[in-house]
């Protein structure tokens, strides 16, 4: 999937999942990471697009955060969270993703192909499904996205007047 792609459905799918500015905003941005990271080094969708190497750290801190939620698991947790949500895009793809070991074959399930009209088509249909949750779960109303946009600034300021300390 192209980036444009990777983050318009990461988005749309992180912020129906959570409702959240601050979320939305860590999960789209690294939603390129998987590509980026190969720095043209890599052999494309090896290493980085193995998914259990970050599946299982994602688990943990999921269970962390249960426990004790912070600034700095919250973030890294979004940007796993983003990171697992191009290998779901790519696996969406013809050409899919190495399950089985990193340079092994990959396993896609075929719903498109990188760059052809069926790329477009899938990425408007998860952004539709994902709109329509949202839609669902009263997410984007006037009242809930002014309350979200409050607790980002909220947010945002307070992280500012930390640095400043
Ligand atoms: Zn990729």
């Amino acid at each position: 999937m192209q980036w444009k792609n990777h983050r318009i459905t990461t988005f749309a799918v992180t912020y129906a999942l959570t409702g959240s500015f601050p979320a939305t905003a860590i999960a789209t941005a690294s939603s390129m990471l998987p590509d980026a990271l190969e720095m043209k080094l890599l052999k494309h969708r090896t290493m980085t697009h193995y998914p259990w190497i970050f599946l299982i750290p994602i688990v943990f801190m999921w269970s962390a955060m249960q426990h004790s939620p912070g600034y700095a698991l919250y973030t890294a947790f979004f940007i796993f969270f983003g990171y697992l949500c191009h290998l779901a895009e790519d696996f969406m793809s013809k050409s899919g993703i190495p399950l089985v070991s990193p340079y092994g074959k990959p396993t896609g399930l075929g719903l498109y192909v990188t760059h052809a009209p069926s790329e477009f088509r899938v990425a408007l249909s998860i952004v539709a499904l994902a709109v329509a949750f949202s839609w669902h779960n009263g997410l984007l109303t006037q009242d809930y996205l002014m309350h979200a946009a409050n607790n980002m600034a909220v947010l945002v300021m307070g992280a500012g007047k930390n640095l400043h300390r």
